[in-house]
């Protein structure tokens, strides 16, 4: 039986098989053979997420031979793909038209049915998570059958953010908008600060997220408008972070930490001495909304209420001081607009996203753990692609259309085949007879 594991290595599942269908005829009989065999089936894109939501124990399904430009309508400045399509092609398909996404995450390895699903999103109070930009779908349901879904239809906000449990999607419809230059102002400031002026630079800025690392009294802000200046992005800097800091020297720097924990404050010290420096540059959105890839870590994110934003930081400065925890990676606060999608964290809500992020150490999962706590009590909800423990009532009693969206999954999926151990403890066990 092959192995496999996220890109994390978190998690991993030992799949009856692995297969890459070539179109969507493969895929449909690939569903029809998990129900006569009574076999789940799951799909993995890239296997970016923290949690264990793309894991499978049946046959794990991976579109990445199915990931083409289908369609491009110049005068709606909308893009039909096909779902395996990775953000960063998708991203240079958008460019070679004049055209990109509005907003992006930190990295764009991920597929785009994958960044859909979890509710993957970036940071603006004005714009909401990836799914928003999604104006139909096509997919294949746990009966085989092929379902359009397009604008106007209550099935599109019940679907967008999918978590993998209702089809396998084939093609994504995507609003995208004209390509445009952003200018990054970066800048620290003191703690107490950064929390007194947040209100004001989240309305300043058109895109904006703070980084805090712990045992330091600093907040990185990242602060981004709209620019007609020409790129003065350094290729070579690129090349270093990606190739250099991010592959060696971090990953050094964690493995240190690890060992010697009690030299950890002192090293984000020095890090943030390094890194959270006033700068400025200009280039194209989606290179300026993205990161290097950083070394490996394990995450929790929740959406929380915007109000919340200063006193989840605040509440992680004290569970590292209380518990006397060694924290060595940064923590990120974002935002984002409220949206319909019934399983997106932004349902009904203005949200703030904070991230709890941490390499392995004897800190990591007390930390992890003491973080959950504290977003739950700020009336979180929990990212579907980082790590987080909650049960199916939870989940119910956080997002008002759980319920509505456990009943359409039945109804699209009635052997329950997309099942997987993430899908009962987040929507419940079927009470059908199910495949496992
Ligand atoms: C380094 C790093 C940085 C990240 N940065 C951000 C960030 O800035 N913002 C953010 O919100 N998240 C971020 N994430 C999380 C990441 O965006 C999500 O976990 C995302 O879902 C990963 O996409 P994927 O293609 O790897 O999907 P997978 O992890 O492979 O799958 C996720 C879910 O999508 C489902 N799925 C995949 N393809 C299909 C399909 N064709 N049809 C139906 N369901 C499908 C899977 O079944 C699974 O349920 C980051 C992750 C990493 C590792």
């Amino acid at each position: 039986m092959p192995s496999f594991s996220n890109w994390a290595r978190n998690h991993r599942c030992q799949p009856a098989e692995i297969v890459q269908p070539a179109d969507e005829a493969e895929l449909i009989a690939l569903v029809q053979r998990a129900r006569a065999a009574s076999l789940s089936i799951r799909v993995v894109g890239a296997a970016h997420s923290w949690s264990d939501i793309a894991m499978s124990d049946g046959l794990l399904v991976n579109l990445d031979k199915l990931k083409g430009v289908l369609e491009f309508d110049a005068e709606r400045d909308r893009i039909r793909v096909q779902a395996g399509i990775r953000l960063s092609d998708l991203n240079r398909e958008l460019a070679a038209r004049g055209r990109a996404m509005p907003i992006l995450g930190s990295i764009v390895s991920q597929s785009v049915a994958g960044a859909i699903a979890t509710g993957t999103h970036g940071s603006s109070r004005l714009y909401g998570n990836l799914s928003t930009f999604v104006v139909a779908l096509r997919l294949v349901t746990g009966c085989g059958e092929v379902l359009v879904i397009e604008e106007g239809d209550e099935r599109l906000a019940a679907l967008r953010v999918g978590l993998g449990a209702a089809g396998i999607v084939t093609e994504v419809t995507l609003q995208v908008g004209p390509a445009f230059q952003l200018h990054e102002h970066k800048f620290a400031l003191p703690f107490s600060q950064a929390l007194e002026r947040m209100q004001e630079l989240v309305d300043t800025y058109e895109y904006v997220k703070f980084w805090w690392l712990p045992h330091t009294d600093l907040v990185e802000v990242f602060g981004y408008e709209r620019s007609t200046q020409a790129s003065n992005l350094s290729r070579a800097a690129r090349w270093l972070d990606e190739h250099v800091l991010n592959r060696f020297v971090f990953p050094g720097v964690l493995w240190l930490g690890s060992r010697i924990p009690r030299w950890v404050p002192a090293l984000n010290r020095l890090i943030a001495r390094l890194v959270f420096v006033e700068a400025r540059r200009v280039g194209p959105s989606d290179e300026m909304f993205t990161l290097a890839m950083p070394p490996r870590h394990l995450e929790t994110e929740w959406a929380l209420p915007r109000t919340a934003a200063v006193a989840a930081l605040r509440g992680l400065r004290a569970l590292v001081r209380e518990q006397r925890l060694r924290v060595n990676f940064v923590q990120e606060l974002r935002f984002v607009q409220a949206d319909d999608s019934w399983m997106s964290p932004a349902y009904g809500r203005e949200t703030c996203q904070m991230g709890a992020y941490c390499g392995a150490s004897r800190s990591m999962q007390p930390y992890l753990d003491g973080a959950q706590a504290l977003f739950r009590e700020l009336g979180g909800r929990p990212h579907w692609g980082k790590e987080f423990d909650t049960t199916p009532a939870e989940i119910a009693s956080l997002l008002p259309r759980a319920a509505d969206f456990v009943r359409l999954v039945r109804e699209l999926d009635p052997q329950n085949i997309f099942r997987n151990a993430f899908s009962d403890r987040v929507l419940g066990r079927p009470t059908e007879p199910a495949s496992s």
